[in-house]
């Protein structure tokens, strides 16, 4: 952002050796401010009236840098960035702020994945991206202080694009589901209240607005249980698969299908134990 490091930011005077911290420039006892450049890492001393620019871009950089890592399901991040920023400008008339940013690009992402659940759009099912997308938004809500129902509100369509994930995965072979709730790694509230099966994986797709998870009554402002849905053989699975183009190995994909059955309750622990590293890292 600014070089010359060593010059006293009001009178030009050189200071050596450089100052370590903020303090008053020795010539002319204005005060000088220390800062690190957020690009460069190099120290640069500013006035009391510039330092409020510099600190407003610097968060600005590293928000951008914070909603970039996020954006593990665009092609190209950076690209995808710039294209909603400038859209959002040109609505707003202002630059939108980092999160405003990645809300718009999110928001679109996982509300395209959910048109179509059985595609693969990304290395995941589509699905099961938008479920945990849909996390990663919820915590980002988190993040920034929003309240603790608009936070659940959107975990529970997290939740739900998980549990449509398993639905289509257990309707490959033609079974029905169990789910129950799994709160290991929340609160003491959660973990005394929840029942251990809550219920029919189908029914709580087509209900899933009520979904017992997140838990209102967790002491946490992000409940991390979450919901594990197991094959149930003797039911029938009630979700209409789209028809694939071919469907001469029934019984091979069936196989696979059943072995991916129980790798669901693997996958949403795993995207449970995501959104708590999330959580970790922003508490760091
Ligand atoms: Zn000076
Ligand atoms: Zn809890």
């Amino acid at each position: 952002m600014r070089k010359n490091e060593s010059v006293c930011p009001h009178c030009g005077v050189i200071l050596d050796p450089p100052p370590k911290q903020s303090r008053k420039c020795p010539d002319c006892r204005e005060k000088i401010i220390l800062r690190t450049d957020p690009n460069t890492k190099d120290k640069v001393l500013l006035t009391e009236a510039s330092v409020i620019e510099f600190d407003e871009e610097k968060k600005h950089i590293m928000g951008r840098r914070k909603i970039l890592r996020l954006l593990w399901f665009e092609k190209d991040s950076e690209l995808s960035y710039e294209k909603a920023e400038s859209k959002l400008a040109e609505k707003f008339g202002s630059k939108p702020s980092p999160s405003d940013v990645y809300w718009s690009i999110a928001n679109r992402k996982a509300a395209g994945l959910a048109r179509n659940p059985e595609g693969r759009g990304t290395e995941y099912r589509n699905a099961q991206a938008a479920g945990m997308i849909y996390h990663q938004m919820a915590l980002h809500l988190h993040d920034e202080g929003k309240s603790k129902a608009r936070v659940q509100q959107v975990q529970r369509q997290g939740l739900r694009w998980l549990l449509i994930n398993s639905q289509i995965m257990f309707a490959e072979f033609e079974s029905g589901g169990d789910v129950s709730i799994s709160s290991d790694v929340c609160c003491d509230t959660c973990l005394t209240s929840h029942k251990k099966q809550v219920g029919d994986l189908d029914e709580l797709c087509a209900n899933w607005e009520s979904l017992p998870v997140p838990q209102e009554g967790c002491e946490f402002d992000y409940c991390n249980c979450s919901l594990r849905a197991m094959p149930n053989h003797n039911k029938k699975s009630t979700y209409v698969l789209k028809p694939k183009k071919s469907s001469s190995s029934k019984v091979a994909s069936a196989a696979a299908a059943q072995e991916a059955g129980c790798l669901t309750s693997l996958v949403t622990l795993a995207t449970l134990l995501f959104g708590l590293a999330c959580l970790l890292v922003v508490v760091l």
